[in-house]
């Protein structure tokens, strides 16, 4: 069965809101990543969705855009949403309509922690079923409140928690939100509930405790623990040299120092930050600096390094990624790079949107001996550190 999925992140999240900035809770940042970004990417490279709609607020299109940025352009189309949840899920839906799939998925998009495992779980249901709910049975005791205080106990015999993805067989789906539209029904909080308000079977199977929605403060603190637990370090390596030749300056980790010479090269020929930018890109095993930035193209002749680490940067970002430390090593006899380490610690750091502390750079000699001693050249060597989130 041809399988689409829909996501809602059309609300304003106004709960989360608090103490979260004024971003709706979809685009807050969750380990160094909006929320949607990390949802869409969990049906985005799930091999048995087809295609993704995303059901946003008018106002976000610029944080939606920033968000799929990494998937490409028109990877996943977008659909304004409505006044209520439900009025976004039938626009959803109705966008799908030209190219009606066999079943289609219904998602939070303040739920970023599905698992493929889960997405799993409710196709192989939809194979034998016309609407699918993943839930959970209630483990606490529950109890109403009243004032204060504890009031009576609830039986919590057969009570179970909804969650998302719900799938749904297409058509039935539309036919039941369209129902309840025309009977001016939009009380529903979930689908499931209109499915079986509307006459669909609605089979159960086992969701997972940590697909949690995030919905206040504390919610964000739990998914960024879970997700710090889920990721791994990375470490990566580069080096790099290039020749003097006739010139007043060189130019190395970004900052100009006057020479007698200057370093040859197709851009700026910054030893420090191309090695450095080949670190960054082999921590991720995104290939090297040459692969991204080809030295033959007339596009980067005298280009300031500057953009080649800022892209390194951004490709870690894309991937949730965040980086730990840099630790650049000059070796050159001249120029004395001493009284210039702090500005190209301070400018690397800039040019990463990291921490100052984060950042080293060192200097050395080879004693006179090799290229570098006899001053035909200078050599960098580079390491970075970085984590990465679960896939
Ligand atoms: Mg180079």
């Amino acid at each position: 069965m041809d399988i689409a999925a829909v996501i809602v992140a059309a609300g304003r999240g106004l709960r989360a809101k608090q103490g979260g900035g004024d971003l709706p809770k979809q685009y807050r940042t969750l380990a160094n990543q909006p929320v949607l970004q990390r949802t869409l990417r969990a049906f985005f490279e799930h091999p048995r969705i087809s295609q993704i709609v995303a059901v946003i607020h008018d106002d976000d299109l610029p944080l939606f855009q920033n968000a799929t940025e990494a998937y490409g352009e028109g990877s996943i189309s977008w659909v304004k949403g409505g006044e209520m949840r439900q009025d976004s899920v039938v626009a959803g839906l109705e966008a799908l309509q030209s190219q009606a799939p066999g079943g289609v998925l219904i998602h939070d998009g303040a739920r970023p922690l599905v698992s493929p495992n889960l997405i799993d779980r409710v196709i192989d249901a939809l194979e034998h079923a016309e609407a699918v709910l993943p839930a959970l049975p209630v483990t606490d005791t529950l109890r109403r409140s009243e004032n204060g205080m504890a009031a009576e106990t609830v039986d919590r015999t057969n009570l179970i928690r909804a969650q998302t993805p719900q799938a749904f067989r297409f058509e039935p789906i539309l036919a039941a939100h369209n129902a309840a539209r025309t009977e001016g029904r939009n009380d529903f909080t979930d689908d499931a509930q209109i499915a079986q308000w509307a006459g669909l079977d609605v089979a159960l199977v086992a969701g997972e405790p940590t697909n949690i929605k995030l919905t206040n403060t504390e919610d964000f603190e739990v998914a960024e623990r879970m997700i710090q637990a889920g990721g791994e370090w990375r470490t990566g390596t580069g080096s790099d040299v290039h020749r003097f030749g006739d010139g007043d300056h060189v130019t190395l980790c970004g900052v100009r120092i006057d020479h007698d010479r200057s370093l040859l090269g197709h851009s700026d020929a910054d030893v420090g930050l191309h090695a450095l930018t080949d670190a960054l890109l082999g921590a991720i095993g995104d290939g090297d600096i040459g692969a991204h930035f080809p030295p033959n193209d007339p596009k980067w002749s005298g280009a300031a390094s500057d953009i080649f680490l800022a892209d390194a940067a951004k490709r870690i970002a894309a991937r949730g990624g965040r980086i730990a430390n840099v630790d650049v090593t000059l070796i050159c006899e001249q120029p004395k790079i001493g009284p210039h380490r702090d500005a190209m610690r301070e400018r690397t750091a800039a040019i990463l949107g990291i921490d100052v502390e984060r950042v080293s750079v060192k200097a050395t000699t080879t004693e006179g001996l090799g290229f570098t001693g006899r001053a035909e050249g200078i050599a960098a060597q580079a390491s970075a550190s970085v984590w990465l989130p679960p896939r």
